[in-house]
């Protein structure tokens, strides 16, 4: 979904209107929703990817139980942890401890003060916040290459275990960070609790719901895109150090360093580890594997796209390798939490087709035959095929897709409201949907971002319309900042597509408490994000009961 200041939404708005009255006639006279496209199985596609990178590997020197000495200040003459830490990716024996070194974080070379040479950093993790019992540490090597980021990989942690976790050099100690291990794989934990949030864009506004969230007593958050948008200028304490879109990794790391440097999401970031895939806004708007949104940017987009992964991943807490040589980044991957959960979080953009028919909001479907297409894929013919995999060795009594954009379908009798989601992809969508019950799974949650809207359905077979078996159940949250679609709320009658929950004005994020019985979903919003701070409240509970499908509103 495009973000602040983008055409597209005035374009909708715009539609929305003229329309509106169309739009409710059709639903109205029991038109009914168009069942879209081909419901083909299998086929794959000759999707655009590019040699797979290698596997994930501990970068972290040897664990030690004596710590090993701090390294000296190596010329830095100004803290050099302005970005915060960040914990992520956490395993049963291992969590990813993040930092990146930058005592001048928006110097417009992207270098963050620390042109030249690469610096020695020791991380510590202590079962105490005063750091009186660190249980081990190690020394890290931050490279100019990689903008002096840091991705410890500390090993043998205790299952289910908190720690806190800092970083150090010459004098310089990092703030302390909150991590958790995840309990063994074969464990039955009671409860996990968890948050999901997307789309915060720096300028829209001040991230209240951070204040909450990093309140919340969480075990993991997952964050599902949009963590920065390409947009510059702002203003005041919302500005990005920016004034034009960015083009290069130095342009990149500073869009990076403007919204690691907020103290709320700092916070957030240090009270728990965090699982976090990307969208379009960590590249472009609506970009699709090497197509822009523009034809006219399409000579410089390799490379862009190139300098946004390498920066997605320097700025990130991720257990994935870094960038191979052609650029590309091995972004979906698993998390599990013992015999209560598996995560499949899911790169929906790196492999997709581009959007069908111009990628037009919204499109008509009657005059769209791209969306029969079965070779059109969302995840990649690689990616799709993992899942589908994955799904069939699924033992946990969750199974939970942690990805980008809307997996319902917002279809309204010849309208589809946005082929960027998956209605543009009917075919992957029906494959994908089909994989599922394939595996005979039975409580499958999707978390997504990207709408600005908050809202819940259940998703059914063939294609996520609003009858048919229901074979998992989407949880959308609202964004953090970004400009919700107010009109689209208005216009549409959401109900009568199956939805029982939506909110397309309000900011905040989900907020889910996991049990083997149940997952309770709450939506936070906040009351304004034009303020430093705001108070929050829950706006709907929903339910699943386990063995049961499909949502219930409490
Ligand atoms: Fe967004
Ligand atoms: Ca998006």
């Amino acid at each position: 979904m495009p973000g602040n200041g983008d055409d597209l939404y005035g374009a909708l708005a715009e539609r929305v209107r003229v329309d509106r009255r169309r739009f409710l006639g059709l639903v109205g006279a029991g038109t009914g929703v168009v069942v879209l496209g081909a419901c083909s199985s299998g086929g794959g596609s000759a999707a655009k990817r590019p040699p797979s990178s290698t596997l994930p590997k501990t970068t972290s020197g040897p664990t030690t139980t004596s710590a090993p000495p701090v390294p000296g200040s190596q010329g830095i003459t100004a803290d050099p942890f302005t970005l915060g830490v960040a914990s992520g990716d956490p395993r049963p024996e291992s969590v990813v401890l993040w930092t990146r070194l930058a005592p001048e974080p928006l110097t417009a070379d992207g270098t963050g003060g620390l042109a030249g040479s690469d610096i020695k950093v020791l991380w510590e993790m202590a079962s105490d916040e005063a750091f009186d019992k660190v249980v081990v540490s190690g020394i890290e090597v931050a490279t100019t290459a990689f903008g002096h980021s840091v991705h410890a990989q500390p090993h043998g942690l205790e299952p289910d275990t908190w720690y806190h976790y800092r970083f150090r050099v010459g004098s310089y100690v990092s703030p302390v960070g909150r991590a958790r291990t995840m309990p063994s794989d074969d464990a039955t934990p009671d409860q996990l609790r968890i948050a999901f949030v997307s789309c915060q864009s720096r300028t829209a506004g001040h991230w209240t719901a951070y204040d909450h969230l990093a309140e919340d007593d969480l075990d993991l958050v997952f964050h599902l895109g949009d963590y920065i948008y390409e947009y510059p200028g702002g203003e005041g304490p919302t500005k990005v150090a920016l004034d034009h879109e960015p083009q290069t990794l130095a342009d990149y790391r500073v869009l990076y360093a403007s919204y690691k440097r907020d103290p709320k999401l700092q916070k957030a970031h240090q009270r728990a580890p965090w699982v976090i895939t990307w969208d379009d806004h960590e590249v472009q708007n609506n970009y699709a594997d090497e197509t822009p949104d523009h034809a006219k940017d399409q000579a410089a987009f390799a490379a862009r796209r190139t300098a946004a992964y390498q920066a997605f991943w320097e700025h990130q807490p991720v257990r994935i390798a870094p960038p191979a040589a052609d650029g590309s980044l091995d972004v979906y991957r698993t998390v599990r939490f013992g015999r209560l959960a598996t995560f499949f979080v899911l790169d929906g953009r790196q492999y997709r087709t581009d959007q069908v028919c111009g990628d037009k909001v919204p499109t008509s479907a009657s005059s769209c035959d791209e969306l029969d297409d079965p070779d059109h894929t969302m995840l990649g013919t690689k990616q799709e095929a993992w899942l589908a995999k994955g799904f069939q060795a699924v033992d946990t009594t969750w199974t939970v897709l942690a990805q980008q954009t809307v997996m319902k379908a917002l279809v309204f009798g010849d309208v589809i409201l946005n082929v960027d989601q998956w209605d543009g992809y009917p075919a992957a969508r029906s494959r994908l949907l089909k994989s599922i019950d394939a595996a005979g799974l039975e409580n499958v949650v999707v978390l997504t971002g990207d709408i600005h809207a908050a809202g819940a359905a259940d998703i059914r077979l063939p294609n996520a319309d609003i009858k048919g078996k229901v074979v998992a159940h989407e949880l959308v949250g609202t964004s953090i900042s970004s400009p919700g679609v107010a009109a689209v709320g208005e216009a549409f009658d959401l109900a009568s597509i199956g939805i029982p929950y939506a909110n397309f004005v309000d900011h905040g994020y989900g907020r889910c408490t996991i049990t083997p019985r149940r997952w309770t979903a709450e939506f936070v919003t906040v009351d304004t994000i034009s303020e430093a701070t705001s108070p929050a409240q829950v706006d709907a509970t929903l339910e699943i009961t386990a063995g049961t499908a499909g949502l219930r509103r409490v």
